[in-house]
């Protein structure tokens, strides 16, 4: 599904390089839970950054169901990248000043979908996570773990066939994040491929498998 061929990443600020990724090969199949692991700074996010196109490497070949990215065009990635993948972070990335629904809504006003089936499938998203409840409330007045479980509903909202979450439970308390895997789990079991950086190694037991990092280098 996602498959990365000798990647590597350099940031280049005026003076200083950092090589973020060095050499890194991985496969992601479809229906896969993957989790990735590794110290602060060892390029997890940027990892995930490149999978979900929002970021090119220096170097190698990124390929989406067997197609080089690289032969996208910038609109088109856009396009792929919204039909194709839902992203997680660990800060939720909610609009404060949109109730729950409208923000589950975003993704879907991107691809012109009009306003009544948006507000259907943004229900339908919510049901999913245990949100029918809370439509109408706005982010503040929603714990951390419902926060979340916003961002997972928009996230899905859309259908991607990939889900890319950066540290989904960083910011919650086990109770919560165990939540929030079980829901994670559920999507996957449902059919969708999902990658989760993580430090929790008790949720990355519960993946498929686990690629660690250390220092831009997988250690096998
Ligand atoms: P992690 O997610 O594992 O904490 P990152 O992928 O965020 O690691 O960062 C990997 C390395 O790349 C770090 O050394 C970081 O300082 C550097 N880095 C990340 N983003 C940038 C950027 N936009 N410009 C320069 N250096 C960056
Ligand atoms: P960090 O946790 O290091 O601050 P984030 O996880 O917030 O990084 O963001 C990672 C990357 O995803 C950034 O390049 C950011 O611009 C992008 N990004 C943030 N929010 C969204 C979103 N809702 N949809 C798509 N991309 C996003």
């Amino acid at each position: 599904m996602i498959s990365l061929t000798n990647i590597e990443k350099v940031y280049r600020t005026s003076s200083i390089e950092t090589l973020a990724l060095n050499n890194i090969n991985l496969n992601i199949r479809k229906g896969e839970f993957v989790s990735i692991m590794g110290p602060s700074g060892c390029g997890k996010s940027t990892l995930l950054n490149i999978m979900g196109l929002l970021d090119a490497p220096s170097k190698g070949t990124v390929e989406l169901d067997g197609q080089p990215v690289a032969s996208y065009r910038d609109k088109e990635l856009a396009h792929l990248r919204n039909q194709k993948i839902g992203f997680i972070f660990q800060s939720f990335h909610l609009i404060n000043d949109l109730s729950v629904v409208d923000n589950v809504e975003i993704p879907l006003l991107y691809r012109s979908t009009n306003g009544k089936p948006r507000q259907t499938y943004a229900r339908e998203a919510l049901e999913k996570v245990g949100l029918s409840n809370r439509i109408k409330h706005f982010p503040k007045q929603l714990s951390g773990g419902q926060k979340q479980r916003v961002a997972i509903a928009r996230a899905i909202v859309g259908n991607p066939e990939i889900i890319l979450a950066d540290e989904p439970t960083g910011n919650l308390d086990s109770a919560m994040g165990n939540e929030i895997m079980n829901i994670l789990q559920g999507l996957n079991d449902d059919g969708a491929t999902i990658v989760m950086v993580t430090h929790d190694e008790s949720m990355a037991k519960r993946t498929h498998r686990l690629i660690r990092l250390f220092d831009g280098t997988q250690v096998l």
